[in-house]
């Protein structure tokens, strides 16, 4: 792209008001040519600047939306901006592809789309699921191929049509009609009939070289052809080799701004046992595939990776939180026991786990800590008397309860004394960790 910060610095307002967060025009420049802030967010910038910047203000990586048309489901993937999360974030989960065969038999396929269409998970109050069905062209008849696409394509979940004979993605794209399925993919054998498909259908398309070059020199020549929405492979199957090559395509993108690179990547995790694959599946959504296509979809072995890629992408400024406020668990009753704990959704979920477990009926009132855990928030002063007091008071849990006595986390026993003086309410000191909650109510029901 060729752009310095000083480049662009000339292109902008230079009024320095500093509403795209940076205090300067001369920071906001070098924050964009370095990939770390989007011109969208000077709402001062002219569209004669905007024109001229051109490539430095596209994100490093191009943001490529599947599916959203039709009833099917949009993923996004792509347009991320730093290469350790610990920088800044990352934006756009790994999607999760599921292999369907369309050379299951009717029954065994229906069973299967059924199945994936009602797989979800709770979480620490969140759902999630897997994103996209990957109808896979075994079958040696493109009309097989385009009604199992069809009949993904009535999941509602997105698609990644996995076929490279021209002829049969061609049936698949007709047969599901314009839902903006992800085609995968043009090699240098059908690049120019792959290309055709992709334009006529408003379609992503994956393009697969026999290495990073080649997979480069590709997506350069669709690039000229005018398709930009585009998702890399670089055709490596071995576990280090595509570590490897999905390590290298987020730097080149990132740190080189190597334009024919800049497009999400997608990885294929080939180990046949199940446990197995999800370990390779783990390594990619680390580093740094925006999709997966997996073979396997058992309960058992989706959540180990759901709940790594959920972990992977939290934004490590803004942990996950419960809304702070009065929660009821189970059939409760005036004289029902009070639990405080804070509003950092681990915490908040694994208390509420073990009160249920329990079978204890009781309140929790998570206090806003903005997400941190019980001793972090008191260290920094977040959980003081003070404040959980204030959150007792704002509750409205005296108008639940009968009694006067809260049950404070084991691990800030110290808070004790001024809490009782701060709410007015006796303090039962709890156990230190939550897993201790359903002895710890029971002696106490007991006694
Ligand atoms: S919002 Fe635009 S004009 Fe204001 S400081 Fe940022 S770059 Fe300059």
């Amino acid at each position: 792209m060729g752009l310095t910060g000083l480049d662009i610095y000339k292109l902008l307002p230079k009024t320095n008001c500093g509403e795209c967060g940076p205090p300067t025009c001369l920071a906001f420049a070098m924050a964009l040519a370095a990939g770390k802030a989007s011109l969208e967010t000077c709402p001062h910038v002219s569209e004669q600047a905007k024109d001229a910047l051109g490539a430095a203000a596209a994100p490093p990586i191009r943001l490529v939306k599947v599916g959203g048309l039709g009833g099917a489901a949009e993923v996004e993937l792509g347009d991320e901006q730093v290469i350790f999360r610990h920088e800044k974030t990352f934006y756009h989960p790994t999607a999760v592809a599921v292999e369907v065969g369309d050379d299951l038999a009717d029954a065994a396929l229906k069973e299967k789309l059924n199945y994936l269409k009602g797989l979800t998970f709770e979480r620490v109050g969140l759902s999630y699921r897997i994103d996209l069905v990957a109808p896979t062209y075994r079958s040696g008849s493109p009309e097989r191929f385009g009604q199992v696409a069809a009949l993904a394509a009535d999941s509602g979940l997105a698609l990644v049509l996995v076929a490279e004979d021209p002829a049969a993605q061609a049936r698949a794209l007709e047969a599901v009609g314009g839902r903006r399925p992800l085609i995968y993919a043009a090699t240098l054998a059908n690049l120019d009939a792959m290309a055709e498909l992709a334009r006529k259908h408003n379609s992503p398309l994956a393009v697969r070289g026999d290495d990073l070059d080649k997979t480069a020199a590709l997506a350069e020549k669709l690039a000229g052809l005018g398709l930009k929405d585009l998702v890399v492979d670089s055709g490596a199957r071995a576990q280090a080799d595509v570590l490897a090559d999905l390590t290298q395509v987020r730097r080149l993108a990132i740190k080189r701004r190597f334009r024919p690179l800049g497009y999400p990547a997608i990885a294929f995790p080939r180990a046949e046992d199940p446990l197995a694959e999800m370990m390779e599946a783990s390594l990619y959504v680390g580093k740094y595939a925006s999709v997966v296509v997996v073979s396997h979809a058992e309960r058992e072995h989706l959540l180990p990776l759901l709940t790594w890629r959920q972990n992977v992408y939290t934004d490590p400024q803004k942990p996950i939180q419960v809304e702070p406020k009065l929660y009821a668990v189970g059939k409760v009753t005036p004289e029902s026991p009070f639990y405080v704990t804070t509003n950092f959704s681990l915490t908040y979920y694994t208390v509420e786990g073990e009160v249920a477990a329990s079978k204890v009926p009781a309140y929790i009132l998570p206090v806003n800590t903005e997400g941190t855990s019980v001793l972090t928030a008191w260290a920094s002063g977040k959980f003081s008397a003070e404040s959980i007091a204030e959150a007792i008071a704002a509750s409205g849990v005296a108008d639940q309860v009968k009694h006067r006595e809260v049950i404070l986390p084991g691990y800030v026993a110290v808070l004790s004394g001024k809490l009782e003086e701060a709410s007015g309410w006796k303090v039962a000191v709890g156990p230190r960790e939550a897993s201790g909650i359903p002895s710890y109510i029971k002696a106490r029901v007991a006694s």
